[in-house]
């Protein structure tokens, strides 16, 4: 099954035209998708909360934020761009009173929709809309003149007519410059979440902190584990995002690629394959979505305590004082 994707001519700006959108939440995704369809000649109104940076942010970037309740009322696109664990309770006290029939909700992210804590009101539809990047990368591409890829989903209350309106969204986003892959609701939130647990953050954090630790363990200096396991990593990524695995191990020398092949599968092994499974099927059957809504519910006291636990790591010590004498890679700090 191949993917259908929509470009530039696949979509028309003009349905937006009488339209207003209401970006909820002025953070990474809301100020960067926000400047863009106003570039694009889009009607745009944001709701965002009084008093933080991204409040004043908007301000200087000409925007009248309201609050939220009221720039939903006023969308007829309304886009939740909230933190994903804040967007059903939003959703239920602020959003969904001031829907009226015909109006869309848009997310960036299936998650709350896929798990049924935005629900849309009978006449309403929900429509996805994603960049396959960071804010800051959707906002700094359209002004050179390109665009992030996005992806497209349709859900309960869509229409063909939807598809159009989110079409036209994506190209007032720059997406349809990149390219915009139609996937569903459930493909987008479950492949998204299972990346991000398997390889993207838990799966390579872990490698990391495991192979860091077995050469301190075994008396190697941690400034030489530091570079190896984790420095390292950057270079090898660059060639993946380049030309796949194939350029990676047309670039490392024969005994590295050597040493992949016959050693890779015992740190990945057929147990590991085992649990990616499992971890999947918790993603699927809405088991990991539970958790995470109860987790924060209750303030989030297990993920504070994992936070505040990895942060005291040695890796990070000697990262941190390494990286300040690297002066070229933009050292950050938490
Ligand atoms: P950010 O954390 O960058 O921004 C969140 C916004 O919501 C801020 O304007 C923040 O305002 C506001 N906000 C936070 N908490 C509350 C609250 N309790 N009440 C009212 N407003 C609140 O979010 P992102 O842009 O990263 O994420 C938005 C959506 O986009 C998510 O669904 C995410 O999954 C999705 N997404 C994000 C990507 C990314 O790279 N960041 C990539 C693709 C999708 P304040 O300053 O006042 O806290
Ligand atoms: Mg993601």
């Amino acid at each position: 099954m191949t993917a259908t994707i929509y470009y530039d001519n696949d979509a028309d700006l003009s349905l937006l035209k009488d339209k207003t959108i209401a970006i909820l939440g002025y953070g990474s995704q809301g100020h960067a998708q926000a400047q863009n369809l106003r570039d694009s000649g889009c009607n745009v109104v944001i709701g965002q909360r009084p008093g933080s940076a991204n409040y004043d942010l908007a301000v200087e970037h000409g925007f009248e934020p309201l609050p939220v309740n009221e720039a939903a009322a006023r969308g007829d696109l309304v886009n939740i761009l909230l933190p994903d664990e804040v967007q059903g309770d939003i959703f239920r006290d602020h959003i969904r009173g001031n829907l009226s029939e015909g109006n869309v909700i848009m997310c960036s992210h299936g998650f709350n929709v896929h798990f049924g804590q935005v629900e849309a009101p009978a006449g309403v539809a929900t429509l996805l809309v994603a960049p396959k990047g960071p804010g800051h990368l959707v906002r700094s591409e359209f002004e050179r003149g390109g665009g992030v890829p996005c992806l497209i989903a349709l859900g309960d209350g869509s229409s063909e007519e939807t598809k159009q309106l989110g079409l036209a969204y994506a190209k007032g986003i720059g997406g349809t410059r990149g390219g915009v892959i139609e996937t569903t609701f459930a493909e987008e939130t479950e492949t998204d979440l299972f990346g991000e647990q398997v390889v993207l953050c838990g799966g390579v954090s872990e490698l990391v902190k495991a192979a860091f630790e077995t050469l301190v363990d075994a008396g190697y200096q941690p400034e030489m584990a530091y570079f190896e396991c984790l420095h390292e990593l950057k270079l090898i990524v660059d060639l993946f995002y380049q030309g796949g695995l194939n350029y990676m191990r047309y670039s490392v020398s024969n005994t590295a690629e050597y040493g992949d092949y016959s050693r890779g599968p015992r740190v990945v092994t057929e147990e590991t394959r085992a649990e990616m499974k499992r971890i999947l099927h918790e993603i699927q059957s809405g088991q990991f979505a539970r958790e995470w809504i109860l987790e924060n519910r209750a303030g989030a006291p297990a993920f504070k305590a994992m936070r505040r636990r990895d942060r005291s790591l040695q890796l990070e010590e000697v990262g941190l004082r390494l990286r300040s004498l690297m002066s070229w890679i933009d050292a950050k700090e938490v």
